[in-house]
């Protein structure tokens, strides 16, 4: 009898893996700035709640009109929660993002002076910012290597078989235990553009993908 595929793939292959990913993919460049090309670590933190469910073109619209209002965590909790959700109304849920963005820039100031936190727990205890959030802003702006997992890097991980996980939480907890450290720092770029050029959401090239020989996916597909 043929046995089912494993539900993920080896340590020697994800090592694999990550080897071709960093042969085909580009990396993080010098001038990586994120989300959204934010130039500082509060307005990055911002961004990243503006961010949920929205698309990277209203984010900006609703980035870019908030700025223009407030662009430090004092003259944004300056601001009353209307003023908010009306300039960031681009973004989507703009009432429950402006609420949020209160509590997180208030918590931000009676905690840490109103400077961004370079620790993971510390980050993922203000209002508002999961792990996610969290990941984005120590990998953008304090360089950790640290693997952010957004929608393209969650999909690739877990059709691959990197991970085999059902939450981005869930995910990037396992790949941070089971990706070499060599690739932590550039992981996030080479898996967020394999996803947008290749395992695509709706028609990934399987076919003519480079790492077809090692993905679950493909594996099960045949097993079916
Ligand atoms: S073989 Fe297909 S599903 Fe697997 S990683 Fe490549 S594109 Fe994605």
């Amino acid at each position: 009898m043929t046995r089912a595929p494993p539900l993920r793939l080896t340590k020697a292959e994800v090592e694999a893996v990550f080897r071709l990913l960093a042969e085909h993919m580009p990396g993080r460049t010098p001038d990586a700035k994120g989300p959204k090309g934010q130039p500082d670590r509060f307005r990055t933190l911002v961004a990243c709640v503006l961010s949920a469910q929205s698309r990277d073109a209203n984010t900006a619209l609703a980035a870019e009109a908030l700025f223009a209002c407030a662009n430090t965590p004092e003259t944004l909790l300056a601001l009353d929660e209307a003023q908010i959700a009306e300039a960031i109304r681009p973004c989507g849920l703009y009432n429950a993002k402006a609420r949020n963005l209160k509590r997180l820039v208030a918590a931000l100031i009676e905690r840490h002076g109103g400077q961004v936190p370079a620790d993971r727990a510390a980050l993922m205890l203000l209002p508002g910012i999961g792990r996610k959030c969290a990941d984005i802003v120590l990998s953008f702006c304090f360089d950790r290597p640290v693997i952010a997992v957004d929608t393209h890097v969650f999909r690739v991980c877990n059709r691959l078989g990197l991970t085999h996980q059902t939450t981005a939480d869930r995910t990037a907890e396992e790949l941070e235990e089971r990706a070499p450290e060599w690739a932590l720092r550039d992981g996030h770029f080479w898996l967020i553009q394999f996803g947008k050029s290749v395992c695509l959401a709706r028609r990934p090239l399987c076919e003519s993908c480079f790492l077809n020989r090692y993905c679950l996916a493909v594996r099960r597909s045949a097993f079916l």
